[in-house]
């Protein structure tokens, strides 16, 4: 499951689940601002940082929902 980390990497804002924020495949995550200022790349791995999904269910319900839909099927 993907991190969500709660704050940017470079200035700290709030990069909270339902927040946008740009992560890179290293799960990197900075604030929309400092993404622009870095021009999309990860100052840490070079990759590119990509809009990050937004999580806006706790976890716990999808499992749930998951495993209801792989055990009786569509
Ligand atoms: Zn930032
Ligand atoms: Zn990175």
């Amino acid at each position: 499951m993907l991190k969500m980390k709660a704050t940017c990497e470079k200035c700290n804002a709030s990069t909270a689940p339902k927040e946008t924020a740009y992560i890179c495949s290293f799960e990197c995550t900075f604030c929309q601002s400092c993404t622009t200022d870095m021009a999309g790349v990860c100052p840490n791995c070079s990759g590119e940082l990509v809009i990050r999904p937004k999580r806006l269910k706790n976890p716990l319900d999808v499992a749930k929902s998951q495993l209801k839909s792989k055990l009786f099927g569509r």
